[in-house]
C-alpha cells in the first residue's frame, strides 16, 4: 500500500510542477497530452489502451516463472487484468479486504473478493504450519500433533467452531447461530469456549490497545453518570488477561529459530488473507456493554 501511495504522490507532484498555475484540486492525475493547457483534462482511455498495446507488442517473450520456458500469451496482457494483479498483490501482502475494497473503489466486499484467489492447498498448508501454535484463553499452548492435519480435522474445525474477531469460539449455541449469539457479549478472554492462534496476534494487539484507550477516554469523561461510565469501562481483569495472552503468543514466536519464524509469518499472512476472503472479518472493537442497564 505504501508503494502505491508513493507512486500516486510522485505523479501528483509531477503534474503540479507541469501545471503550476492550475489549482491542485482541478488537476487530472494523468493529464491528456494535447489540447490541455491547464492540465484539467484526463487522458482518454482509448489513448492509454492504444499505447499499452504498442508497449506489450514491443516486449521480449514473456516467460512463465514456473519453468522459465513457456511463453505467456501476451493477448491476455490487457489493462483490465491489472486490476486483478493489483488486488492479488495487495491480498498477498496481507492487506485486509475492507481496506482493499476502498482502494479499488468498490461498494461491496463481494466485488473485491472476485478479484483475487487463494488456493485451498495453500491455505491448508498454512493452517498446518500454525497448528502447533494454538492457545487457550489463558495463553497456554494447546498442543497438536506436528504432522499435517487430517482432512477430517480441517472439516471438524470448521463445523465445530466459528470465528470471533480474535480467535475461534466453540460455544454450541453461538456456533449454531453463526457467531452472532454470544451469551456473554464476546468477553472471549474470560470464556473456556475461546481459543486462538498466532495468526490472530495483530487482532489481539489491536483489541488490547482499544481496551486501554477506551478506559482512558471513559475515565476522562465528565459528561456521563458514574453508573454509565462503570458499565462501559473495560475491566482491569479483561485487560490483564488479554495482555497475558498477547505476551504468551509473542514469547512463543520469539523462541522459534529465524527460518521457522519466517515460515510461520508466511503462513500467518496466508491464513489472514483466507480469513478475510471467507469471512469478511469485522474490525476488532470493544464489546458493547449492556444496552439497557438495570435501573430503579
Ligand atoms: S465469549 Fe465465549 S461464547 Fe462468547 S463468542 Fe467468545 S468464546 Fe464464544
Amino acid at each position: 500500500m505504501q508503494a502505491t501511495a508513493d507512486l500516486i504522490r510522485a505523479q501528483q507532484q509531477r503534474v503540479r510542477e507541469r501545471f503550476p498555475d492550475t489549482p491542485t484540486a482541478k488537476l487530472a492525475l494523468l493529464p491528456a497530452p494535447i489540447r490541455n493547457p491547464r492540465g484539467t483534462k484526463s487522458i482518454a482511455m482509448g489513448t492509454v489502451g492504444d499505447r499499452h498495446v504498442d508497449w506489450v507488442a514491443a516486449m521480449p517473450p514473456l516467460l512463465l516463472l514456473e519453468d522459465g520456458k513457456t511463453e505467456f500469451d501476451r493477448s491476455k496482457v490487457v489493462m483490465y487484468a491489472y486490476r486483478h494483479s493489483y488486488a492479488q498483490r495487495h491480498a498477498d501482502a496481507g492487506v485486509p479486504i475492507d481496506q482493499l475494497r476502498k482502494l479499488m473503489n468498490h461498494d461491496l466486499l463481494e466485488s473485491t473478493r472476485r478479484y483475487y484467489r487463494i488456493t485451498e492447498e495453500r491455505t491448508r498448508k498454512a493452517v498446518d504450519a500454525v497448528a502447533r501454535f494454538h492457545f487457550d484463553r489463558h495463553g497456554n499452548r494447546i498442543w497438536r500433533e506436528a504432522k499435517q492435519l487430517l482432512d477430517s480435522e480441517h472439516v471438524r474445525q470448521n463445523l465445530e467452531a466459528v470465528a470471533v474477531p480474535f480467535g475461534r469460539c466453540s460455544e454450541p449455541s453461538n456456533v449454531q447461530a453463526g457467531g452472532g449469539d454470544c451469551p456473554i457479549r464476546f468477553r472471549c478472554a474470560g470464556c473456556d469456549h475461546f481459543s486462538t492462534d498466532v495468526s490472530y496476534l495483530p487482532e489481539l494487539e489491536t483489541y488490547l490497545s482499544s481496551l486501554l484507550q477506551t478506559r482512558e477516554r471513559i475515565a476522562a469523561m465528565t459528561t456521563a453518570d458514574e453508573w454509565a461510565k462503570a458499565e462501559a469501562m473495560p475491566s482491569h481483569e479483561e485487560i490483564r488477561r488479554v495482555r497475558r495472552l498477547v505476551a504468551n503468543v509473542k514469547d512463543t514466536l520469539a523462541e522459534l529459530a529465524p527460518d521457522e519464524q519466517d515460515q510461520v509469518q508466511e503462513a500467518m499472512v496466508t491464513i489472514r488473507k483466507s480469513r478475510a476472503v471467507m469471512l469478511g472479518m469485522p474490525s476488532v472493537r470493544q464489546p458493547l456493554p449492556d444496552v439497557r442497564p438495570e435501573r430503579p
